[in-house]
């Protein structure tokens, strides 16, 4: 079973990575692709919105030059001239309506030498000079062909009410406008001058087309560009295909801050602006009268929630190319993640029977990856293991076998150990009888030298003695037949028995042997442990120089007594202080053939402090001397 949590697994961790590792460029590109798209578009349809105001400015000037030539062919004219050096009126009002039912503008007028009307096409009104300003401009002039604004009181007298006035209506963002109406005009007007053959000055002819509410031109540059486009008196929209209400906007008001840019400041704007009820991208220009005064805008733009939509489009098309792309990663990374977590669930598998000694089966990947190749060297790894198992089967086998035979020996040799010793330890004790009686002259008087041999003897038999008793204890102790007789004594006389038996020993070295040892009782073998003592007693004397002095000190700690056996002797290497503790360990055998001993005495005082449930252990420094320490619990029941 699968116990590694769903988030922690290899297969989740792959298909999380996975969607990071995709979703990073995806919407990395969607946001630079969007970004990208969205002010490319922006330019490019800020681009073609200046680019058509450029447009909508030669469709003016095209009906400016057609107004003129026209105008201008008239003036030429033989009949006109003569027409109106005889001051004919009638025959100039008749000229006046054929013209302007010939071209089309919305009056004509005809002056006389001193700027008094003296025909009109759309009255019979005659001797005003409503057109002064107008006229003063063609004296000693060749005439000219501008937009003008005619104020309600120039056109008085030309019926054109219907077509000029327009009402305003103001929006939340447009400036204020005082007046409810606009009731002047914007017109394309061309005036020229009529000399006669000697250079005098007969009058001139003036043709006005009237721009409010005359969509031609606007129309004709939507035609071209497909983009809205106004005509401004001032601020006041007079001709225009931008949309209000289901119709043309016509009255509304610009905006503040164009009308402040283009009329105020005389500057072209470019960019975002509100128009009557959207926001769109324009481009905006002053419209100048022949005075060069700005006296309205041309203004061409597109609605910018087109271009909104067609980003929204763009966007929306990211993301649905980013959500194929995030589904496409997941599904390559659910097969890529199949391809590598069955093999491994496969050598999981194969490491499990391994771990139960199922060297046999085999784990089964066939691919030819590395996966497949992971699973051949795990294949392999398994059938070594099994021979080396095998073979380390049949070794351990031997070694038992190896084992239970020595321990066979061992006791062979334990037995004979003890037969040996215990055969021995007879004879040895008549020889000695007989060599005591030899030595204290019961058998006779003895010279000193036959004196000096025996006593060499005596104390060889001594030593024998010692070690057969060792070897007694020790192979007692390895057949478990060693007893303890556990019975209270007290640790300072036994302390004081031994010193006491020892002292003609230290004495030969004029060593001084002290103690500072606490009353204590304690559950313990009297004989082994006065055994112990002697035997690190001796020792010290045996490794301590002459004249020095050897402490043995004894204290209570928490239900324990700690012993310490401390000399100024020669010491003992580090590497030793483990070993000593072996059976016929010495550390040095050039010493032990100077000192005597057989390496046995550590030995058996550590099997009986062991059993006594006590440790025992050294610290020595090298010719300074060593501590013997050894910790008993006082109590039988802890032992
Ligand atoms: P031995 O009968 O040789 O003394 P032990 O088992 O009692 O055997 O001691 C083992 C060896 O430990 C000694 O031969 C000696 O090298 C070292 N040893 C024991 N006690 C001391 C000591 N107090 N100072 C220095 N070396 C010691």
């Amino acid at each position: 079973m699968n116990t590694i949590p769903p988030i922690k697994r290899l297969g989740t961790k792959l298909i999380i990575y996975s969607i990071i590792t995709a979703l990073i460029p995806i919407v990395m590109l969607g946001a630079v692709s969007t970004d990208t798209i969205n002010t490319e578009m922006t330019k490019q349809a800020q681009e073609k919105i200046n680019d058509d105001l450029n447009t909508a400015e030669s469709v003016v000037n095209l009906k400016l030059d057609k107004i003129s030539s026209l105008n201008k062919y008239i003036i030429s004219n033989e009949k006109t001239i003569n027409i109106l050096k005889n001051n004919d009126t009638k025959e100039l009002k008749t000229l006046a309506i054929s013209y302007k039912n010939t071209s089309a503008p919305d009056f004509v007028v005809f002056f006389d030498g001193q700027g008094n009307v003296v025909a009109r096409s759309n009255s019979d009104v005659t001797g005003d000079n409503s057109y002064e300003d107008l006229f003063k401009k063609v004296v000693n002039s060749t005439g000219y062909t501008s937009i003008e604004v005619l104020d309600k009181d120039s056109i008085k007298y030309e019926n054109v009410g219907e077509l000029v006035n327009i009402d305003i209506k103001g929006t939340d963002d447009s400036i204020d406008y005082s007046d409810s109406v606009q009731d002047s005009a914007m017109a394309l007007v061309s005036i020229e001058p009529i000399y006669d053959k000697n250079g005098k000055l007969l009058g001139a002819a003036m043709a006005a087309d009237i721009l409010n509410k005359d969509y031609s031109i606007v129309d004709t540059v939507k035609d071209a560009s497909k983009d809205a486009t106004t005509i401004f008196l001032d601020g006041v929209r007079v001709s225009t295909n931008v949309q209000d209400n289901g119709g043309r906007a016509i009255g509304t008001l610009v905006s503040k801050e164009v009308y402040n840019h283009v009329v105020l400041d005389g500057k072209t704007y470019y960019g975002r602006a509100f128009v009557v009820n959207e926001w769109y991208l324009t481009a905006y220009e002053p419209i100048y009268d022949s005075d060069n005064e700005i006296i309205g805008m041309l203004f061409v733009g597109t609605p910018e929630s087109k271009f909104l939509a067609l980003q929204a489009n763009v966007r929306n098309q990211t993301f649905v190319v980013g959500l194929i792309g995030l589904l496409i990663a997941l599904i390559v990374s659910y097969l890529i993640n199949r391809g590598i977590i069955k093999p491994l669930e496969q050598l999981k598998q194969g490491a499990e029977w391994v771990s139960n000694g199922r060297y046999d089966q085999k784990v089964v990947v066939d691919s030819d990856d590395e996966f497949g190749e992971l699973a051949k060297a795990f294949n392999k790894m398994a059938t070594q293991i099994n021979i080396s198992d095998e073979k380390l089967k049949k070794h351990a086998e031997e070694l038992k076998t190896s084992y239970n035979e020595l321990k066979e020996l061992d006791k062979l040799k334990s037995e004979l150990i003890a037969i040996v010793s215990h055969e021995l330890r007879t004879p040895l004790t008549s020889i000695k009888g007989y060599v005591e009686l030899v030595l204290d002259g019961t058998m006779g008087t003895i010279n000193d030298s036959q004196k000096k041999c025996l006593q060499v003897a005596d104390d060889n038999i001594v030593r024998l003695r010692r070690l057969i008793e060792s070897m007694l204890d020790l192979s007692k102790i390895e057949r478990g037949e060693l007893e303890m007789y556990r019975e209270k004594v007290n640790l300072k006389a036994i302390v004081c028995d031994v010193i006491e038996y020892l002292k003609p020993l230290a004495t030969e070295k004029n060593i001084k042997l002290n103690k500072e040892v606490e009353d204590i009782a304690i559950e313990a073998d009297k004989d082994r442990i006065t055994q112990v003592l002697t035997n690190l007693i001796e020792n010290a004397i045996k490794f301590s120089p002459a004249n020095e002095s050897i402490l043995v000190s004894g204290v209570l700690e928490d239900e324990h007594i700690h012993l310490k056996v401390t000399d100024r002797g020669a010491g003992i290497p580090k590497k030793d202080m483990e070993k000593i503790f072996n059976r016929f360990y010495q550390v040095d055998s050039s010493t032990k053939r100077k000192k005597g001993g057989s390496g046995l005495g550590l030995a058996v005082c550590k099997s009986i402090v062991e059993a006594h449930k006590g440790s025992i252990w050294v610290e020595s420094e090298l010719g300074k001397g060593s501590t013997f320490h050894i910790i008993l619990p006082i109590s039988a029941k802890d032992q």
